[in-house]
């Protein structure tokens, strides 16, 4: 079973179209246990090693407990009984911030990915009601806060599931977040995964153009953001940068945040600078009110600035955040993008556990 779930997990891991950075989560279970992926660790070289086995029944019992009001006092208190639930020789391994949701299933493969195309449905005005029409077999679960919260929010949408179709769901879509399947077989998950993909980019009336724009590096604007952030700088245009950057206006879509990753990765907003002369100014006064740095620096009619601590966070910041282009380009599909709620950008902001898997990521 857990050389059926590394190949599930290297398979899907290993392939753009459905994970990015150290993103996306997979599991498989018997009846007493759960072996899910290790925080930290990356869907694409994982090794049997990398799953944490934990204890069915105890994950079970955390929905008996009643947890702290306080937000801060109630994940930490999951945390701790999360991990009370690993079995004997994971004690050094940290389980995926998802994994009482991969619990909730009784099917024994899950895999819990981001896909572009799939968060243009999610991240989309007319997601929900698109998705009852195109996936009538599968449910949707609305944003909420990540970790406890959205687990419990995903206990009552597949009871009651249960209770209508008299079977568990396949198909769990998270708004502003991504996707879940759950099977018995691989075939299953590779059907269901398939089948979701295909529908959607039928659906796609429109889909992103990154062909390179060949531009000259502002070298000056580069060398004041290194310095600025104290890191490593990309420049990059193409066809979809130099539409979004082209005015304000047209970068709207870009200006919030999709999902908790793009968080996570490129801070919960892009600085948009008018001219090359202000961006010292716009960098400062954007951390004055943010109490962080900006990650991507959009800078009209030139192209974006990708910036993170050292080549690899900076290549991952622009990786993750071209995949903010694409779920906008996608959302155009299914009635215009919708961004998570304020509430949520700043709850993320402040959610400890994403720090650390982000930590764990840029290798710090
Ligand atoms: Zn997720």
């Amino acid at each position: 079973m857990i050389n059926q779930l590394v190949e599930m997990s290297r398979k899907y891991g290993s392939n753009p179209e459905y994970v990015l950075a150290g993103g996306g989560n997979t599991s498989c279970k018997d009846e007493n246990y759960l072996y899910v992926k290790g925080s930290g660790t990356s869907l694409a070289t994982i090794e049997a090693e990398g799953f944490v086995q934990l204890d069915r029944k105890a994950l079970g019992d955390m929905w008996k407990k009643t947890y702290s009001e306080n937000e801060a006092e109630r994940e930490a208190q999951v945390l701790e009984d999360m991990m009370s639930a690993r079995c004997p020789g994971n004690e050094h391994k940290r389980p995926s911030v998802e994994t009482l949701l991969h619990n909730l299933f009784d099917k024994k493969f899950v895999l819990h990915v981001h896909p572009a195309i799939v968060n243009g449905l999610t991240c989309a005005k007319n997601g929900e009601a698109e998705a009852k029409r195109l996936f009538p077999e599968a449910v949707w679960v609305q944003p909420t806060k990540p970790g406890y919260i959205l687990s419990n929010e995903c206990r009552k949408v597949i009871e009651a599931y249960k209770e209508v179709n008299g079977k568990e769901p396949e198909i769990i879509f998270l708004q502003n977040h991504g996707i879940f399947f759950a099977a018995d077989t691989l075939e299953r998950i590779d059907e269901l995964a398939e089948g979701v993909m295909s529908t959607l980019n039928n659906e796609a009336k429109r889909f992103p153009d990154f062909e390179t724009i060949e531009t000259k590096t502002p070298e000056e604007v580069k060398a004041v953001l290194e310095e600025l952030f104290g890191g490593v700088v990309i420049f990059e245009n193409n066809n979809e940068i130099s539409k979004f950057s082209s005015d304000k206006e047209n970068a709207l879509p870009l200006l919030n945040s999709f999902t908790p990753d793009h968080i996570v990765y490129c801070k919960a907003y892009p600085l948009f600078v008018e001219n090359a002369e202000d961006i010292r100014a716009e960098y400062e006064n954007y951390e004055k009110k943010n109490g962080f740095k900006a990650k991507v620096v959009i800078l009209k009619g030139t192209g974006m600035f990708f910036i993170g601590a050292n080549e690899k966070d900076a290549n991952t910041c622009r990786v993750v955040f071209t995949d903010a282009m694409k779920i906008a380009v996608y959302s155009e599909s299914f009635g215009g993008y919708e961004h998570m709620t304020p509430d949520l950008i700043d709850f993320i902001v402040n959610w400890e556990v994403e720090a650390y898997r982000s930590k764990v990521n840029s290798g710090e």
